[in-house]
């Protein structure tokens, strides 16, 4: 069973400075919401960010990344992971110091080794369960996005104290802060953004689509029941479980559904989930991607851009726009 803790001591962060380093998805939301639960908190950025102007309006004091990882205990990297490496290296190496802590959102840079602390720094895996817009907006009205909170090295002694400490100034501790490992969240959150979150559910929708489209239906017909359908049933997954969906959906779909969904996930698929998971273990994904990512991207730029020429999105997208209430 999973040790979840619904509080923490957050004495642990007072008087502590805390540098949140980017302020994209997750960088924002962990400026505001640890502000906002009364830390002491600046941000890192480069120097023609267009975020800068952002945080400012927001009230926080914007620092270049070095300046800010020098001036603070706390040091929290909201950077994209393949950047991480250089700016780390550039920046904050040098200014880290025993005492201090490095905070990751994803444990990726540390678990393939792009980043190796010196001893003496605490390094904390501090990874919200969902997007950061969504660690903010709950914030906001009261809620708490979970958080699975690690300890790679312990110079403190008080590490994991410090990162449930900083998990609650985000919000989690309402939600629930979830112990557990570097490897743990690094394998389970790529395998789950590749298999289902992102790869199974976007390759399902497509294959559904074009299989619609290809037996001669209207490709808006296809689009609305295979795509824009989705969110009703797995917002009812989210609140209720596979239970709760079932007694909502109509006795039709549940046993239609019972006979083909075996069949669409069967035994290939499953093979498949196992060669993906054991590519995540053995580093090779994470091999192939930092190659990409030194190389440009220049396989992700050619995806996206097939992708943008997708029937689906030639179609979406001016259904979307006529439900303008779908936007944000
Ligand atoms: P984003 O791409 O949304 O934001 C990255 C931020 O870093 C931006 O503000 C960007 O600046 C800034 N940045 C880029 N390069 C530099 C640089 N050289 N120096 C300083 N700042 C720089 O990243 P995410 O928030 O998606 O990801 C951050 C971390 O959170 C990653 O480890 C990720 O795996 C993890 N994570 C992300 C989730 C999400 O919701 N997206 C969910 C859970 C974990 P600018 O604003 O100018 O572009
Ligand atoms: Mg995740």
């Amino acid at each position: 069973m999973a040790t979840i803790h619904y509080d923490a001591n957050e004495r642990l962060l007072s008087g502590r400075r805390i540098a949140v380093i980017g302020y994209g998805a997750q960088g924002h939301a962990h400026a505001l919401n640890l502000r906002d639960s009364g830390h002491d908190v600046r941000v890192g950025l480069y120097p023609g960010s267009p975020s800068r102007e952002r945080a400012a309006a927001q009230g926080l004091r914007v620092l270049d990344v070095a300046a800010a990882a020098a001036e603070a205990d706390v040091i929290a990297l909201m950077l994209p992971d393949e950047r991480i490496p250089q700016v780390y290296a550039e920046a904050i190496a040098p200014h880290l110091s025993p005492g201090k802590a490095l905070v990751f959102a994803h444990g990726f840079a540390v678990q393939y080794r792009q980043v190796q602390p010196p001893e003496g720094v605490d390094v904390l895996l501090v990874a919200p369960m969902g997007q950061g817009n969504a660690v903010r907006d709950l914030y906001k009205t009261g809620g708490g996005m979970p958080c699975l909170v690690a300890v790679h090295q312990d110079a403190s002694g008080e590490g994991m104290e410090l990162a449930k400490a900083y998990a609650k100034g985000l919000g989690a501790a309402r939600a629930g802060i979830l112990e557990t490992t570097f490897r743990e969240e690094t394998e389970t959150d790529l395998f789950a953004e590749q298999v289902v979150l992102v790869g199974g559910v976007n390759s399902l929708i497509k294959a559904a689509f074009e299989t619609l489209v290809a037996a001669g239906y209207q490709p808006e017909v296809a689009y609305f029941c295979c795509l824009h359908e989705l969110k009703a049933v797995v917002d009812l997954l989210q609140r209720q479980g596979f239970s709760g969906q079932r007694r909502l959906i109509s006795n039709t779909a549940e046993y239609g559904a019972d006979l083909a969904g075996p069949r669409i996930i069967g035994e290939p698929a499953r093979q498949a989930m196992w060669e993906v998971l054991s590519e995540i273990r053995d580093g090779s994904f994470a091999r192939d991607w930092i190659a990409e990512s030194r190389a440009g991207c220049p396989a992700l730029a050619e995806a996206r851009a097939a992708e943008d020429e997708h029937p689906i999105e030639q179609v979406g997208k001016p259904l979307r726009d006529m439900m303008p209430w779908l936007s944000g």
